[in-house]
C-alpha cells in the first residue's frame, strides 16, 4: 500500500514537472497545499482593501480562490502579485485588482446567469463562480479552452461550463444572460452579446484601441435602450476571430 501510495506521489510530481515545463496550470495534475494563503491575504489588504474594492463578498472570494494553481508552477511565487501574469500562447491572466474590480461592477446575485468571453486561465470564471452557479464561459485558443477545463475540474469548479469557440457570437443555447463580461480588448461590441443579455442586464467590456488601452465600459439593457458607462483606463490582451473581419 505505502509502496503503492509512493508511486502515485512519483507520477504526481512528474505531471507536475511536465505542466511546469509546459506552462500548463498547476491545478491540472498537482495536488494542492495552500502555500500562499499569507500572500493572498496580504494581496487582499494591499492591492484590493487599499484601492476601492469595498464589496465583503467579493473580498472574500478574492481572499479563497488559489490564483497560483491558475497560473504555471514557476509563475506561483508571483500569483498574488499586483500585475498580470502569462499563461500560455501569448496570452495573460489580468491582474487581481482588475478581476476584483470586474466582479464587484458586475454584482452578480445568486441564480444570475453570467457569460465571461477570454476564460484564458479560468480564473475569472472561478471567481464568478461563488457568487452564481450560472457561470459559462468560452476561449477561442484550444489549448487555453482544455487547459482552464482541466483545471476547474480538477479544483473542484464542475458546474462552470468552459466552450472552445468565438465569444463574439456569445452562447446562443444559454442566453439570455444577465451578465456578459469580456476579459479581451474589443474596437466595438458584438452585435450577438448585445442581443443576449437580458433586459437590465449588465456588460463589462474593455472598449477601444486593441493595440493601445481601452476604457472598461459597463452597458446596461433599458427598455429606453442602452446605458453605457466609460469607468476606467485599462490594457487588455486583444479579442481576436470574428471581430477582426469587422
Ligand atoms: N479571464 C482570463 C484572462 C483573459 S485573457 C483569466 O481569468 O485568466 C483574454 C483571453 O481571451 C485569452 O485567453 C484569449 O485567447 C481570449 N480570447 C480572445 N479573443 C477571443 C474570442 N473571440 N472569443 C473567446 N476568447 C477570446
Amino acid at each position: 500500500m505505502a509502496r503503492h501510495r509512493r508511486y502515485l506521489k512519483a507520477i504526481s510530481w512528474f505531471l507536475c514537472m511536465v505542466a511546469g515545463s509546459l506552462s500548463l496550470p498547476y491545478g491540472a495534475f498537482c495536488e494542492s497545499p495552500d502555500h500562499y494563503a499569507a500572500a493572498r491575504q496580504r494581496m487582499v489588504l494591499r492591492q484590493l482593501k487599499a484601492r476601492d474594492i469595498t464589496n465583503p463578498k467579493v473580498l472574500s472570494v478574492m481572499g479563497t480562490v488559489k490564483r497560483h494553481l491558475f497560473v504555471s508552477p514557476r509563475r506561483a511565487s508571483q500569483a498574488y502579485d499586483d500585475h498580470p501574469l502569462p499563461i500560455g500562447e501569448g496570452q495573460t491572466i489580468s491582474q487581481p485588482y482588475i478581476v476584483a474590480l470586474m466582479t464587484q461592477i458586475l454584482d452578480i446575485k445568486p441564480g444570475e446567469k453570467v457569460l465571461e468571453i477570454g476564460t484564458g486561465s479560468g480564473y475569472q470564471a472561478a471567481v464568478l463562480s461563488y457568487f452564481t452557479d450560472q457561470v459559462w464561459t468560452i476561449e477561442i485558443r484550444k489549448g487555453l479552452a482544455e487547459n482552464a477545463s482541466k483545471c476547474l475540474r480538477a479544483l473542484g469548479y464542475e458546474k462552470i461550463s468552459v466552450k472552445h469557440g468565438d465569444g463574439y457570437f456569445g452562447w446562443p443555447e444559454y442566453a439570455p444572460f444577465d451578465a456578459i463580461m469580456v476579459t479581451a480588448a474589443a474596437n466595438h461590441i458584438a452585435p450577438h452579446l448585445l442581443d443576449q443579455l437580458k433586459m437590465g442586464g449588465r456588460l463589462l467590456i474593455p472598449l477601444g484601441s486593441t493595440t493601445y488601452y481601452q476604457t472598461l465600459t459597463k452597458i446596461t439593457k433599458t427598455p429606453k435602450g442602452n446605458e453605457v458607462e466609460h469607468l476606467l483606463g485599462v490594457v487588455f490582451v486583444p479579442m481576436v476571430g470574428k471581430i477582426l473581419e469587422k
